[in-house]
């Protein structure tokens, strides 16, 4: 049977415009290279998901301009069911203003648009694509009380509910009573813990505190290092793949939903960490946020040792 994904979460156009230099407050200078880029992590985690062909179903928001149809259009290349991606007429949809220079810095400005105004309702509205689900993926670019009430009617139906906390901010332990797994990077892990995170000793650390604040299992996405798998048996790490990176933009998103994706179709936590870090590893091999994100074929290949 095939694996059920649903995500809530964000929808953004990503507008990217290459400089020489990210201009200094007040100045204009000429850039190149102008696109429109899908993006929002909701989104990418979805389009993850999708990837490694699980049946996936995004609920969201959108505005009333130009933008909304070609990321619905987006959304659908994929397969991704868009039906409870609500569309008001009274909103801009997200949009992410980006500049990139040529040492490769860049500088971002996320407008959120119709993302701010994603609500509970159009969760309630949505309760039949989480109802249907194995796995709820959400983020934290949307609204907190909506993220809580979709973890709330996730819940209510026996889907599992993973939570990428990101971008970082505090969490009511309300929410995070109601998370099978809490997938944050090392910054967000710092954030969440509140103590530093800068070796694989003080991520175990962190790990044990967001573990006492109520999460049943966390898991600490360390970059070239792998992932740490937090439980209250104990701390395993799981090494991470071996590859020549590029470009590590995405490999959280590819991460959480190559996770989200193994869980669903009921494999143990370690082995779904294992699926996150092989998503992960091939999404740094290439430039770029969603064109990088992997097939199922390339991640069975790596998981494989082929
Ligand atoms: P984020 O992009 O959210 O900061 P990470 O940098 O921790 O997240 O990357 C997410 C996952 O992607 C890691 O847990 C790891 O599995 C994989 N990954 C990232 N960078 C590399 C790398 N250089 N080599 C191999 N795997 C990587």
């Amino acid at each position: 049977m095939t694996a059920r994904v649903t995500v809530a979460g964000s929808l953004n156009m990503d507008l990217v415009a290459r400089a020489p230099r990210i201009p200094q407050p007040g100045e204009t200078i000429i850039g190149s290279d102008f696109r429109n880029v899908p993006g929002g992590k909701g989104a990418n985690q979805a389009v993850a998901a999708a990837r490694l062909e699980a049946e996936v179903s995004m609920v969201g928001r959108v505005g009333g301009d130009t933008f909304a149809e070609p990321l619905l259009e987006n959304l659908a290349a994929d397969g991704i069911d868009h039906t409870y991606v609500t569309r008001d007429p009274e909103a801009a949809t997200g949009v992410a203003l980006i500049v990139v220079d040529d040492a490769g810095e860049n500088s971002i400005v996320v407008a959120s648009g119709a993302n701010a105004r994603f609500s509970p309702a159009d969760v309630e509205a949505a309760e039949e694509a989480l109802a249907s689900a194995d796995v709820l993926l959400l983020q934290l670019e949307s609204p907190l009380e909506t993220v809580q009430r979709a973890a709330e009617v996730a819940r209510a139906h026996g889907a599992k509910v993973l939570l990428n906390p990101a971008p970082a901010q505090e969490l009511p332990e309300e929410l995070l009573s109601l998370v099978d797994a809490l997938i944050p990077n090392e910054t967000e892990a710092a954030l969440l813990a509140d103590r530093s995170v800068r070796n694989e000793e003080e991520a175990r650390e962190a790990a044990q505190a967001l573990l006492a604040s109520g999460v049943e299992t966390v898991i600490v996405t360390l970059g070239e290092r792998g992932a740490l798998l937090a439980q209250e048996g104990g701390v395993t790490l799981v090494p991470a793949f071996w590859v020549e990176p590029v470009d590590s933009t995405a490999a959280g998103d590819a991460f959480v939903g190559s996770f989200a994706v193994a869980l669903a179709e009921g494999r143990a936590l370690q082995e779904a960490v294992r699926w996150g870090n092989a998503a992960g590893a091939l999404a740094t091999t290439k430039i770029g946020a969603q064109p990088s994100l992997p097939t199922r074929k390339a991640v069975e290949q790596l998981l494989s040792g082929d």
